[in-house]
């Protein structure tokens, strides 16, 4: 997928998006922050091996979108396995994955640094964002040894592309409510059911199912992950266009396909705690906070600053991104919140809609004459739905941090 450059012409205050929206500036006004002594430290001022990563990976960035396009959410529209092959090289896939299993063995910081640089610049990081994001740390976590020595060195190659199948049209944030089936049958489970809103399906060489194993019991005990190559006999993929013609979304449909029982991940029936941990990864990351970035800068350069309404929503927008952005680095240095995941999937994505809502008012008409920036704001509904919905988040962190009363269940709700 190939996309354009975004232009506007005559940009009116790009010295004053530069100042007002780049990382430095909260790098800068974090590392003069003086806490009292016997404190918690909170410093994400950059170290000078993580100042010079994020320059390279900057450069990497550019170059990518230089020759690819700058993506909205590029993590899932920006597809381009060349690019996810110039990142193995650079060893940015599986970047904090053992040691032992091909990886980094790198601390989390620097891989947020690399995904930083890449997102917020619109790279086409989408052909091993799922992999490193999820499918790596599953596969070295709840995989056996001979899928590790399978599936691994494809993933850190940049090669191989994986598709995630949990979501079906009556299981989304209802993930309990999963209905398509596996049956053993001696050494092979067979497939049969429809998976909905799987992200590359068309282009990608594996998915990695979330399916049914068991009706006994309650529902979510019944979940099994099943790794299956699109290539099967059996399997139908239809790509499904969204409103601003992305088509990176598809239906799967699985009609008797037999796949080897080998490729079971982790425990029969035990999915459900697996998908949780993989979801926790899903949705802490900064691809929740930064995902249009490009867009917020272009409409800073043609903001009115002297409007006080503009001015409002200027500091509304700056504040979002840096809640975002300081729970994001305060996982990866291990200084997380309880609930942390669902409060950053909550906060940045309803940030980055407002993004999209200041980008549309402050470019108007000019939006509409240029595809990417058209498409950019009328994607922006996606970021609340994917992953699970702000609905789903308000209910976890109800739940599970704040210890409300939990929501009367007939069913859990979980999110896809
Ligand atoms: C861009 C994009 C990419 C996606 N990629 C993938 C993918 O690669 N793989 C995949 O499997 N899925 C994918 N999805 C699907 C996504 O995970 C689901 O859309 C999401 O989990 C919501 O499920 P649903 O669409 O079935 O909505 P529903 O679950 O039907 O929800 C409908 C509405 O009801 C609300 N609601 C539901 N339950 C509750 C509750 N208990 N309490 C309060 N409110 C509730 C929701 O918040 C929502 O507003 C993607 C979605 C998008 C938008």
């Amino acid at each position: 997928m190939v996309g354009a450059i975004w232009q506007v012409d005559g940009p009116r205050n790009a010295g004053r998006v530069a100042a007002l929206g780049s990382a430095s500036n909260l790098d800068a006004m974090t590392s003069n922050h003086q806490a009292p002594e016997a404190s918690v430290t909170l410093d994400f001022a950059l170290s000078p091996e993580l100042a010079d990563l994020r320059e390279r990976a900057t450069k990497v960035a550019a170059e990518g979108v230089a020759e690819y396009g700058v993506h909205h959410d590029c993590w899932i529209n920006g597809f381009s396995r060349e690019f996810s092959q110039r990142l193995a090289a650079e060893g940015w896939i599986g970047m904090t994955w053992p040691v032992e299993h091909g990886g980094g063995g790198r601390p989390e910081i620097e891989r947020l640094v690399v995904a930083e640089a890449m997102i917020s610049a619109g790279a086409p990081i989408a052909a091993s964002w799922f992999v490193d994001r999820q499918m790596g740390p599953t596969m070295f976590r709840f995989g056996t040894p001979d899928q590790q020595q399978r599936f691994l060195p494809g993933m850190l190659r940049g090669d191989e592309t994986w598709s995630i199948g949990m979501s079906e049209p009556d299981a989304g944030s209802d993930l309990a409510s999963v209905a398509t089936s596996l049956v053993r049958d001696g050494d092979v489970y067979v497939v049969n059911g429809q998976k909905i809103w799987t992200s590359f399906a068309s282009d990608a060489d594996y998915v990695y199912l979330i399916a049914r194993t068991s009706r006994e019991g309650p529902p979510h005990q019944g979940l099994s992950e099943l790794i299956v190559p699109l290539n099967l006999p059996g399997i139908d993929i239809r790509p499904v266009t969204d409103m601003i013609g992305n088509r990176h979304f598809c239906e799967v449909f699985f009609n008797n396909v037999r796949v080897p029982a080998a490729n079971l991940v982790g425990v029969e029936g035990g999915a459900f705690a697996q998908t949780m941990g993989q979801l926790e990864h899903e949705r802490g990351g900064i691809d929740r906070v930064v995902s249009n970035r490009p867009l917020f800068d272009i409409a800073m350069a043609h903001a009115d600053l002297n409007d006080p309404l503009v001015r409002q929503e200027i500091a509304a927008i700056e504040t979002g991104y840096r809640i975002g952005r300081l729970l994001v680095y305060r996982a990866a240095v291990g200084q997380a919140p309880a609930g942390s995941a669902a409060m950053t999937k909550c906060i940045g994505t309803e940030h980055e809609q407002r993004v999209a809502d200041f980008a549309a008012r402050v470019l108007g008409p000019h939006a509409m004459a240029s595809d990417d920036l058209w498409r950019a704001i009328g994607y922006a509904p996606a970021y609340t739905i994917q992953g699970g919905t702000s609905d789903i988040m308000r209910n976890i962190i109800g739940e599970r941090t704040l210890g409300l009363p939990r929501e009367p269940r007939a069913k859990a709700a979980t999110g896809g």
